[in-house]
């Protein structure tokens, strides 16, 4: 299996390397040179099976020679062995046909966790291999941060830098990166939001002479592994359902673009999904995509789901890739026009194909503290604001064809909004009860590459 850029013009890579690189040198983001499909009778046979076991049927064709079967299954198991539940991702019912996929098992209390406890795995058992080390460098909206931190600290071939932007992430976030304590972790506080974090990310990985200079891997959701990590759940949770025999359809807050393209790839690969809807808070910019055929991205409105307050939403990239019919040279130019005018118009044959897989809605914030309020009494579910978002935005999209939301964090992660909307202050897993006791460590830094390199190069080569 090799890896290709969604812009063209970068090296065709092996898993492995597509892996370690993160964004291709072209600017582009790495996907399969092609997506391998399961038969029926494959997709049949997952009933019943651990999670850790479909994972490895799932993931295994994407990863070529990369892992010999017997250590990928071991590095998978490894993974999820900290997850505080038995099923890793279970499924609950909220409403008739309306299902909850609980992807907040994981030691940091989000869906992060299913993608980066098991690239810290593969990181680590690669390196370890080469006999290499490489600097991880990573923007957070929240969450990826404190997964990342958690996935990597103490790995002995990795340095783990997470650029966060300063007072806009919950305490729970925040206190989750800067209560680590090894020395290869390090927390750096930005000022600014984290479009600024992402872009200075990606100004880094543009500055190749820095780049080579201290190994810079990406761990992002740009990273195809971790993509591929999350395609997994879309599998077990709709062979509970019935896949392939029935169809099901999947509701999906949105940021990034991250988790939602892992349920194309899904579908690409024959799971029965009938619909991906793209649920976004009232930072919309894909729902006004979705609509409008124009992506135009507007300033972000800090909310109650920080973790989805993004205009610039990277993975979209693969999707338009694909709805391009690959042609990652009309890809480098829309990204082009996105740089130099702030937006660009989707052709009419590709907005065409998006449609045909994704739709789309909106959560404002009352709907969303709304959501959480009711949620509570007529669902027994106390929503983390962001699960919120898909739960009501999924309200338009009930039917005859059983629909899962995605419940990507715990609520006791943004206890804040929980609080506000339903009186009830969610607690901590017993596991993190400690959290609030631990003294932090941080640094403070400029949105400015130079400032933001040389407290890298500082850590690196201390
Ligand atoms: C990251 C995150 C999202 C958005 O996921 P994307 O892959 O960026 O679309 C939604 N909810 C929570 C809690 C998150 O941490």
């Amino acid at each position: 299996m090799r890896y290709v850029s969604t812009r063209g013009t970068a090296p065709v890579l092996s898993f492995e390397e597509a892996m370690l690189t993160g964004l291709a040198r072209d600017g582009g983001l790495y996907v399969p040179s092609e997506i391998p499909t399961l038969s029926q009778g494959e997709i049949a046979a997952m009933a019943g099976l651990s999670y850790e076991e479909i994972a490895f049927r799932v993931m295994r064709p994407f990863i070529g020679d990369t892992f010999a079967d017997a250590e990928f299954g071991d590095l998978i198991d490894k993974a999820y062995a900290g997850f505080g539940h038995a099923a890793r991702a279970p499924l609950k019912q909220l409403q008739p046909n309306h299902f909850l996929l609980e992807l907040f098992h994981g030691p940091t209390l989000a869906f992060k966790d299913f993608a980066m406890q098991l690239i810290g795995q593969l990181f680590q058992a690669a390196l370890a291999r080469r006999g290499d080390r490489v600097t991880i460098v990573g923007a957070t909206s929240g969450d990826t941060g404190s997964a990342a931190m958690e996935a990597f600290r103490g790995l002995e071939n990795v340095d783990v830098f997470i650029l966060f932007p300063h007072g806009r992430v919950s305490d729970v976030q925040r206190r989750q990166m800067t209560t680590v304590t090894e020395d290869n972790a390090h927390a750096l506080a930005l000022t600014g939001d984290f479009d600024d974090c992402q872009a200075r990310l990606k100004d880094m990985f543009n500055h190749f002479e820095f780049r080579d200079r201290v190994k810079l891997a990406g761990v992002n959701s740009i990273n195809w592994a971790r993509v591929l990590a999350q395609v997994v759940y879309y599998f077990s949770a709709a062979v509970c359902l019935g896949a392939p025999h029935r169809p099901v359809s999947f509701c999906v807050p949105t940021g990034n673009f991250g988790d939602i393209f892992a349920g194309y790839i899904a579908k690409r690969m024959g799971l029965p999904i009938e619909k991906l809807v793209i649920a976004t808070n009232q930072n919309d910019i894909l729902h006004r995509t979705m609509v409008s055929g124009g992506y135009t991205t507007e300033g972000v409105t800090p909310s109650i789901s920080p973790s989805m307050d993004i205009q610039v939403s990277s993975n979209f990239e693969r999707a338009l890739f694909e709805a391009y019919d690959r042609d990652g040279g009309a890809v480098a130019q829309l990204m082009d026009q996105l740089k130099s005018d702030g937006g660009f118009g989707i052709s009419q044959g590709a907005i065409g194909q998006l449609r045909e897989t994704f739709a789309s809605g909106r959560a404002s914030e009352a709907d969303t503290s709304a959501m959480i309020k009711r949620a509570l009494p007529e669902m027994g579910e106390l929503l983390c604001p962001h699960t919120a978002v898909g739960v009501h935005v999924a309200q338009d999209h009930l039917g005859s064809t059983p629909l899962v939301t995605l419940a990507t964090a715990h609520p006791a992660k943004f206890p804040d909004a929980v609080e506000a909307a339903t009186g009830i202050r969610p607690a901590l897993p017993e596991r993190m009860g400690d959290l609030f006791d631990r003294p932090e460590r941080m640094r403070r830094v400029e949105n400015d590459l130079t400032a933001i390199e040389a407290l890298i190069e500082e850590g690196v080569f201390a």
